[in-house]
């Protein structure tokens, strides 16, 4: 088992489909639709808002209204289903909106589980939102299984929320052990797949009930597209429960949104591979830099979640890494001042590499040190990244 390129691990075997296909070729031609009328490759774009009701007063098309369902959100949808083996996907215009769809599924006086590790606007959300809609949340460190089964309230718990790689110290929690633990308790175990993308993990393979994605990172990976998708392994009532929620309140992707984003998904895995190999690469080098503390990066082997990625994660680690700079905050923001290549931004998962001091977004409360620097690594050329970053490191400390 090679731990260090991710190529290899205890993960369940990878599902092709009846033919054998794998999910890779299937993303790759979007699984294969074409237009119906024209053969074209590429489905049309399904932009009405509404359709036309048959005489006997039947929609015998099954579209009546476009709040509630849309052909082109459809296809997207499929392709998603399909990457993340679920029963089903929906898609809605942003990741948070899908989140607090999935909160808003719960009942009032249900209890949450979350990790003190996670996206910093969900995290304000549950604990600002959550009690005013009778939710209670308890943050614990989530990569320690023990801390989870400490937290779980049997029959008052209804969901263990986790983030893996957590955002943004990349943190790795154990899925199945997860699921196990919350199962144990009579609760969901949800999963924000957002760093790892369904190329790197398959969290319903390990015993997820529910995966969330940011789709405006790595999934649409342009930059150009604020997405957010919901996936189950049952198509059980809480899941036909989100879906109301999102028909009823209008939370659905557009659908021009939707096209952009399945003409992404055909070139997932050729990003999210090479993404995740240039992040390995970049880890490995900043580890020697003389003015990097630290390298947070779960394909390091001495990462403290190396053991548990290496057997949960597939075919790499992941495109987010994080670089804790010697000399501390203010060598910090100078080194992310100093960068040409790097853009300075927020967001992660693009094709183009950005660099963020994330404790200034996060402000007080956060996590995370004032010295890190958070990189979401894209497309470029490895070594043009490294040189950009190392003269950088190197002229913030001159
Ligand atoms: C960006 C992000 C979100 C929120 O997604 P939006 O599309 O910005 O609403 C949630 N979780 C993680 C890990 C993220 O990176």
């Amino acid at each position: 088992m090679s731990r260090t390129d991710g190529s290899q691990g205890n993960a369940p075997e990878a599902p092709r489909d009846a033919g054998g296909v794998s999910r890779r070729s299937l993303a790759a031609q979007a699984l294969g639709r074409v237009d119906p009328i024209t053969k074209g490759v590429v489905p049309p774009l399904h932009v009405a808002t509404t359709f036309i009701r048959d005489p006997d007063n039947a929609y015998s098309s099954g579209f009546v209204y476009a709040r509630p369902d849309n052909a082109t959100v459809r296809e997207a949808e499929a392709v998603l289903a399909m990457l993340e083996e679920a029963a089903g996907a929906l898609l809605f215009g942003s990741g948070m909106a899908a989140a607090t769809a999935l909160f808003g599924a719960l009942e009032p006086g249900d209890h949450v589980v979350a990790p003190n590790v996670m996206y910093w606007a969900l995290k304000r959300w549950l604990r600002e939102e959550g009690p005013r809609r009778g939710l209670s949340a308890d943050f614990v460190d989530a990569d320690r299984p023990e801390a989870l089964r400490g937290a779980v309230r049997p029959g008052r718990t209804k969901l263990v929320w986790i983030e893996t790689p957590g955002n943004p110290l990349w943190t790795v929690t154990d899925i199945a052990a997860a699921a196990e633990i919350a199962h144990a308790a009579g609760a969901r175990l949800a999963v924000d797949s957002t760093a790892a993308s369904p190329v790197h993990t398959r969290p319903l393979a390990l015993g997820a009930d529910l995966v969330m994605h940011s789709g405006t990172k790595i999934l649409n990976g342009h930059s150009d597209v604020v997405a957010g998708v919901l996936a189950t392994r049952k198509a059980d009532a809480f899941w036909a429960r989100i879906g109301a929620l999102r028909a009823s309140g209008g939370a659905i992707l557009g659908p021009f949104e939707a096209y952009l984003l399945t003409r992404s998904l055909r070139t997932l895995h050729l990003r999210a591979t090479a993404q995740a190999a240039a992040a390995l690469d970049l880890a490995r080098r900043l580890t020697a830099h003389p003015n990097v503390a630290r390298v947070l990066y779960p394909g390091l082997p001495d990462d403290p979640g190396h053991a548990v990625a290496a057997r949960q994660m597939e075919g790499g680690f992941g495109y987010m890494l994080s670089i804790r700079v010697a000399g501390g905050e203010a060598a910090a923001i100078a080194t992310a001042a100093r960068v040409r290549l790097w853009k300075r931004a927020t967001s992660l998962g693009g094709v183009e590499s950005l660099i963020e001091h994330r404790a200034s977004v996060e402000g007080p409360g956060t996590p995370c040190p004032a010295d890190l620097l958070r990189l979401s690594t894209g497309i470029e050329d490895p070594a043009d990244l490294y040189a950009d970053l190392d003269a950088a490191l190197t002229s913030a400390h001159g």
